[in-house]
């Protein structure tokens, strides 16, 4: 399974990521971060089909993909 990580330094909340994920990944963190909000953070039962839509959206770039490529042999 592919997966996310959000630098919650860097996350501003405005919730891009949120609206662009087809698998409804991404929620809100309940820490605060430096800004005062509540970053986002991967869902923990996430089924993250490493697409990469929210990394390309996110405007702070926070945002990194792991993918998982299957093998082909
Ligand atoms: S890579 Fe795609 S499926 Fe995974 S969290 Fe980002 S938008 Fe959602
Ligand atoms: S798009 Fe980026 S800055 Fe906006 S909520 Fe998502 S991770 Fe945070």
């Amino acid at each position: 399974m592919s997966h996310i990580e959000i630098a919650a330094k860097w996350c501003k909340s405005c919730e891009i990521c949120v609206s662009v994920c087809p698998k409804d990944c991404i929620v809100q963190s309940d820490t605060l971060n430096q800004y005062g909000v509540y970053p986002m953070t991967m869902r923990e039962d996430a089924e993250c089909i490493g697409c990469a839509a929210c990394a390309m959206m996110c405007p702070d770039t926070a945002i990194e993909v792991y993918r998982t490529v299957k093998n082909k042999s």
